[in-house]
């Protein structure tokens, strides 16, 4: 491929691979540029919720059963109390990062992507993009540069935070997986977060308001997933990142358009960043199709509304361990409140039809 092509994606996390492969479905020339080297890991719970399978399916991408474990739905743990619930339909996913990365790279690769590693972008200029003293020219610029986004900065976008600042760190651990529900253990200040990514390992997250707080010591607040994990081999380094709920006024602007965290970003706690940004994918590639951003701004904005609403209600119980426990108490004694209120997590039913559970809810609270 020469020094033009029709659209340019900076980044090539889980966000940008997905949206070249989206734009290489819809027949687009793509260049994807990374500053990294493949696989590309990153601080992350590695799940995919139930809702996310659909459109990762809908890219083209599939896992190996051997690469990957089926999540079957969720278990809060509290000091001595537990409750679950199974997802509505379908299973989630659990694969490790790398893994995922590698599969993407692959997908794009084969749809004829241009895959440019090493390669960091320095700036952009109407239709072009710069690399060093380079230059490619792009009808079309996704941003897909992640949390921190130069790209962002640089169209003239504004991010702004909707919660406090957490500090989340993520580690494997060679044991043998002993649920295939995914994990929130709540603590007093705390969250741990664990997935089984294979048959012989599991990701365990952990995400605190403190920023001095680091793995180990966060999971001496969990003492029962603490001793679980005793004496297992440590298969990955601590990786750590930021998090927030964040949220951009636009998300796009000339022809250039954001994706993944770079356009926004919802609590790790939901377990929906990932498939938010293959949902993206699809509608953007779409929009480009029809040469109407506008309409991706409409569509970005109505798939956060979900994962936003649903992480503000989860971090409510952040830091409050009686609303914990008195919450547990109703989702044991009612299960069908937890599984409803998942149901809505995973979209399967809507906020609306829901509205009774959550007055129960709020009832038993009151009651518990
Ligand atoms: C602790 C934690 C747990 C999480 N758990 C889950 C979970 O269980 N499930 C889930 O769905 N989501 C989870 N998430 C969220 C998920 O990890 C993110 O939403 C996802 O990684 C976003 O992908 P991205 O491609 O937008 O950004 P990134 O993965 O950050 O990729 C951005 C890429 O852009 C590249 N880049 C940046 N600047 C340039 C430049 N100038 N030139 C070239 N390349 C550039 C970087 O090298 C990087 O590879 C979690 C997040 C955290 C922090």
């Amino acid at each position: 491929m020469g020094d033009s092509t029709d659209v340019f994606v900076i980044g090539g996390g889980p966000a940008g691979l997905a949206a070249a492969i989206a734009a290489r479905q819809q027949g687009f020339s793509v260049i994807v540029a990374d500053g990294n080297r493949p696989p590309i890991d990153k601080a992350c719970g590695e799940a995919l919720m139930p809702d996310s399978i659909g459109a990762f399916e809908q890219l083209g991408l599939s896992v190996p059963s051997t690469e990957a474990s089926l999540l079957t739905g969720v278990r809060f743990l509290s000091s001595s109390l537990s409750a679950e619930a199974a997802f509505p339909s379908g299973c989630g996913l659990s694969i490790r990062r790398t893994t995922l990365h590698r599969i993407m790279t692959e997908r794009a690769a084969a749809l004829g992507a241009e895959l440019r590693w090493q390669t960091v972008v320095t700036g952009i200029c109407g239709q072009d993009v710069l690399i060093g003293n380079r230059t490619i020219r792009s009808k079309w610029i996704l941003s897909a540069d992640g949390v921190n986004s130069r790209v962002r900065r640089w169209a003239n976008l504004q991010a702004h935070l909707c919660s406090g600042l957490r500090y989340a760190f993520r580690r494997h651990y060679r044991v043998r997986p002993w649920t295939d529900r995914m994990e929130i253990h709540w603590g007093r200040r705390h969250q741990a977060y664990t997935s089984p990514v294979n048959s012989e390992e599991v990701c365990i997250a952990v995400a605190s308001r403190n920023p001095k707080v680091r793995m180990d010591e966060a999971l001496q607040e969990f003492p029962e997933l603490a001793a679980r994990l005793e004496g297992a081999e440590v298969t990955s380094i601590e990786r750590g990142a930021v998090v927030a709920n964040r949220k951009l006024k636009r998300v796009w602007r000339d022809n250039v358009a954001l994706i993944g965290d770079a356009s926004g970003t919802v609590d790790p706690i939901t377990g929906e960043g990932l498939g938010l940004a293959f949902h993206q994918a699809m509608v953007l590639a779409d929009c480009l199709k029809k040469n109407d951003l506008a309409r991706y701004q409409a569509a970005h904005r109505q798939l956060a509304l979900r994962p936003m609403m649903m992480a503000r209600l989860m971090l409510s119980l952040d830091g409050r361990p009686r609303l914990q426990a008195r919450t547990l108490q109703v989702f044991r004694k009612r299960p069908e409140i937890f599984r409803r209120l998942l149901a809505v997590h995973v979209g399967a039913l809507s906020p609306f039809d829901v509205a009774f559970d959550g007055l129960m809810l709020g009832w038993g609270l009151l009651a518990a």
